[in-house]
């Protein structure tokens, strides 16, 4: 009988709650008001003959590049920054290696090293999901081969200090060290441009956040030149669909689209916190799109009466810290607006206020 390689056999599958998702999209960090009309005046513009094509890569990546400073040589657009770590854990991780990641953050790190057969050590963030430097320095080993840190983090929204991370790379000659910066636009901190002094550094973007983009599957690894080479030789030359490429040019020339959209989710932000400040919930001040905020146990229904109002949020309970906690995309003013009015009701009739009230008493 045919068996997959032990690795696979011990995965979890890792399912997202993908079905059924009408309504005002508060659960995957998307945009909520969709990518640029140019992006789409591209795509409608595409036509048969475009399409019979393998799609080619190298002329986008040069635009890519430009863009952000870099050599062509050290960007490879890939599937999504889930493939670009795929790719990572490919080039760098054999069976017995370690992979480092610091826990609660997002599934794809652990799922991909451990598919490669590594060990995953995952290290604990500290008090209100602070950066756990020194943890993380003290499990470094000869056998660390891949460091995934996503800045800011996802579910948290906290962000760590570039410092520490080149501070990391640089303990941890041996290992690749991936900032993982997917939510980059609604934070304003970069790695990107340190690749040239340290050989280990590689950052990840996407364009499923900021830009609106999450269906056509695009994002950016970027490293040392030597280093991003050996990671070209695992990756397929048509990773990336012509329909993605084709609308990347127009995406990033369309920058005050962008800009807009994250000022208006960066105000948003602000104004989510507040409310939930004012009715008496915990929640941990974020530098991404969205703001993980502490429930306690009616997380469940709490969830399920924004769904009934048709509002879809994430539950993140499960994840190691956040016992008890919710997480909520934060998008336009308009669908600001309709989330905080539903708080509203939703804490007043499960008695949200009166028990957190309780909690602290107690
Ligand atoms: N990294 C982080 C930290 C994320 O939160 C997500 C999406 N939830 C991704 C990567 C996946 O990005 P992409 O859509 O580019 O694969």
């Amino acid at each position: 009988m045919l068996e997959a390689r032990d690795a696979v056999k011990h995965l979890h599958a890792y399912r997202p709650p993908l079905a059924g998702r009408t309504g005002l999209r508060l659960d995957f960090n998307e945009s909520t008001v969709g990518c640029s009309p140019r992006v789409l005046a591209r795509l409608r513009s595409l036509d048969s003959e475009f399409l019979a094509r393998y799609p080619e890569r190298e002329p986008v990546e040069k635009e890519v590049a430009d863009f952000l400073g870099l050599d062509p040589v050290q960007v490879l657009l890939t599937n999504g920054v889930d493939e670009a770590i795929h790719l990572l854990s490919s080039t760098y991780l054999d069976p017995g290696d370690e992979a480092l990641i610091v826990v609660p953050t997002f599934a794809m790190y652990a799922i991909f090293a451990r598919a490669e057969g590594a060990s995953v050590v995952e290290v604990r963030a500290g008090d209100n999901f602070t950066f756990p430097e020194k943890d993380l320095l003290a499990q470094l080993s000869p056998r660390t081969r891949l460091i995934a840190v996503a800045n800011p983090n996802n579910p948290t929204g906290a962000a760590v200090a570039g410092d520490v991370l080149i501070r990391i790379a640089e303990a941890a000659p041996q290992a690749a060290l991936l900032v993982d910066e997917a939510y980059f636009e609604f934070h304003g901190e970069t790695l990107i441009t340190r690749m040239r002094q340290l050989e280990n550094l590689f950052v990840a973007r996407t364009f499923s956040k900021a830009y609106g983009l999450a269906g056509l599957r695009i994002g950016i690894l970027a490293g040392e030149a030597r280093q991003m080479a050996m990671v070209r030789r695992v990756t397929s030359p048509y990773n990336v669909n012509a329909a993605a490429l084709a609308v990347l040019p127009e995406a990033l020339q369309d920058q005050e689209y962008v800009g807009r959209y994250v000022a208006q989710v960066l105000s948003n932000r602000e104004r989510l916190q507040q409310e939930l400040g004012n009715l008496g919930l915990h929640y941990w001040p974020s530098h991404a799109n969205f703001v993980l905020v502490r429930v306690g146990p009616a997380h469940s229904e709490f969830v399920q009466a924004l769904r009934s109002r048709g509002i879809l949020v994430r539950d993140r309970h499960a994840d190691p810290g956040c016992e008890g906690c919710v997480r909520l995309t934060v998008g336009s003013d308009e669908h600001t607006q309709t989330l905080i009015g539903a708080l509203r009701d939703i804490v007043e009739r499960l008695g949200l206020r009166k028990e957190l009230r309780n909690e602290v008493r107690a």
